[in-house]
Order: C-alpha cells, then sequence, then structure tokens
C-alpha cells in the first residue's frame, strides 16, 4: 500500500477537482491555489521527484512537457503560463510524487 497522497488522489482514494487524465498522466487542482488557475499534473508512475527519472522515462517527460500548452488553452490561458517543478526539500518540495504546477491567469503573482 502507498502512502503517497498524489497516488491516493490518481487512485480516487482522496477525491480531487480532476483536469484531465489518460495512461500516462493525472491532472487536478490544486488544493490552495496560488493563482486564478492552480492545476497539478502528475504522472501515473510514482516517482518522487525530478531525481528519480531515468532515461527510459524520456517519452513521459516530452509527453508532460507537450501538454500544459494544450491544457493551459483549455483552461483560457491565451496570454501564457508559468510552469514550477520544486524538487526535494530545498526546493520547497511538500509531496514527493513529481508534479508540474501549471499557474496562470489574472491572480498570477510576480516571480
Ligand atoms: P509542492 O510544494 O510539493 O511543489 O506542491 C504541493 C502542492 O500540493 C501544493 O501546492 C499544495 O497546495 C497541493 N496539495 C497538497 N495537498 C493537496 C490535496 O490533498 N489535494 C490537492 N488537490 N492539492 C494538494
Ligand atoms: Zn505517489
Amino acid at each position: 500500500m502507498s502512502d503517497c497522497l498524489f497516488c491516493k488522489i490518481r487512485d480516487g482514494e482522496i477525491p480531487s477537482d480532476k483536469v484531465y487524465e489518460d495512461d500516462k498522466v493525472f491532472v487536478f487542482r490544486d488544493i490552495n491555489p496560488k493563482a486564478e488557475v492552480h492545476l497539478l499534473m502528475i504522472p501515473r508512475e510514482h516517482l518522487a521527484s525530478l531525481e528519480e527519472l531515468q532515461p527510459a522515462h524520456d517519452a513521459l517527460v516530452g509527453h508532460m512537457l507537450r501538454l500544459l500548452p494544450q491544457l493551459a488553452e483549455q483552461q483560457g490561458l491565451e496570454s501564457g503560463f508559468r510552469t514550477i517543478i520544486n524538487t526535494g526539500r530545498g526546493g520547497g518540495q511538500e509531496v514527493f510524487h513529481l508534479h508540474i504546477h501549471l499557474l496562470g491567469g489574472t491572480s498570477l503573482p510576480g516571480f
């Protein structure tokens, strides 16, 4: 049994506001949005962070990156969007299942 919060969200054991899913990824709204639109994209496979990626994951990573502009467009973010990947405690990562933050909209803070 996985003790991972995002694995439980992927499996529907913990409810989430799902935006998109396919055989490789699951996308849902952040519970504490930092912008008007704040999505989290996770790979279905449990990978703790970028540090666990192997060459065998290259197709997965490419799939995730190419999906981002499509999701942003679906969310109405015509003028652009921001992506963030926090890695490790020193990088501000709080949930240790790899995820890409997709942020945009009127309340996007400065960086
Ligand atoms: P990190 O700091 O690890 O990059 O980001 C973790 C993100 O997960 C945070 O933005 C936080 O708001 C979000 N989060 C934490 N717990 C939950 C939850 O139970 N449901 C959802 N939808 N998001 C969560
Ligand atoms: Zn997980």
